[in-house]
């Protein structure tokens, strides 16, 4: 496959499609101060993540990366930019990335380099992780090494402040849920199950960050039946703001094509 599943612009489909086509950040390297692995279980990403630090700063990095081609891409220019900087500058940038994925402002004097090329992405919430991958293996990498230095006993406990916990993202609307799903498909029919009408709703509890969800199957007898609830659970949490997913199959009312598929379906399924 050579082409990104999502439309970016010309522009920077090239930036993209060179970082995956020529990754960078493959060599092996002598020695690993840090070492991670992530995994995007709903894509099949998965990135191996070796950092070799010089006096402070990042000397070499090898982002080991399988999966699609904006995983990929992000993993490789992550290799490239990473170079030279300080353990707080590759925070900054982590961070500058994650703002710029979520549409939010950066920082002032932030410069994302070719990660620039990834901003498209942005619209396709499912695919936000797989752009984010690399960058959360490292920042985890680093969280890990950082305590791995602090000291085993605070010398008090008054002036040590607890960890501030991150403040709690905001859960995704309907919307965002229904654009995740739409990444299921059915196999027997190669149609996704938001279009074919087998969502029948979708409820949130935000103080357990669960999402709910009523789905039906296009028969009851249908074999695929447990993959894809547990394919839709996958496509649900892989939503920033979710913790847990669950999936309720209901036959109430049963399935009904004419009147609760999308039209480009119907048309499909020759149900005019
Ligand atoms: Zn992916």
């Amino acid at each position: 496959m050579d082409r990104p599943e999502v439309d970016l612009d010309d522009l920077y489909r090239d930036v993209v499609m060179d970082h995956y086509r020529s990754p960078r950040g493959r060599q092996e390297l002598d020695r690993a101060d840090l070492s991670n692995s992530g995994q995007n279980p709903l894509c099949g990403d998965e990135v191996h993540l070796d950092v070799k630090l010089d006096g402070g700063k990042v000397a070499k990095v090898r982002a080991d990366s399988h999966g699609c081609a904006i995983s990929v891409a992000s993993g490789s220019m992550m290799a490239e930019l990473l170079e030279g900087r300080t353990e707080t500058e590759a925070r900054q940038l982590a961070e500058a990335f994650r703002l710029m994925m979520h549409g939010q402002p950066l920082p002032p004097n932030i410069d994302l380099g070719d990660l620039k090329a990834l901003e498209g992405v942005k619209k396709f919430p499912v695919r936000i992780k797989c752009a984010l991958l690399p960058w959360t293996t490292l920042t985890d990498a680093l969280d890990a090494h950082e305590h791995g230095q602090a000291p085993a006993v605070p010398t008090t406990t008054e002036g040590s402040a607890d960890p501030i916990a991150p403040p709690g993202e905001p859960m995704p609307t309907k919307e965002q849920v229904m654009d995740a799903l739409r990444a299921v498909e059915d196999p027997e029919i190669a149609l996704n199950i938001v279009d074919l009408g087998l969502i029948y709703g979708i409820e949130f509890d935000e103080s357990e960050r669960l999402v709910k969800v009523k789905m039906t199957l296009t028969t009851p007898y249908c074999p695929y039946g447990p993959e894809l609830v547990a394919q839709a659970k996958g496509a649900i949490t892989s939503l920033d703001g979710v913790k847990f997913a669950d999936v309720q199959l209901v036959w109430e009312p049963l399935w009904d094509p004419k009147t609760m598929a999308a039209d480009h379906v119907k048309d499909r399924l020759g149900l005019w």
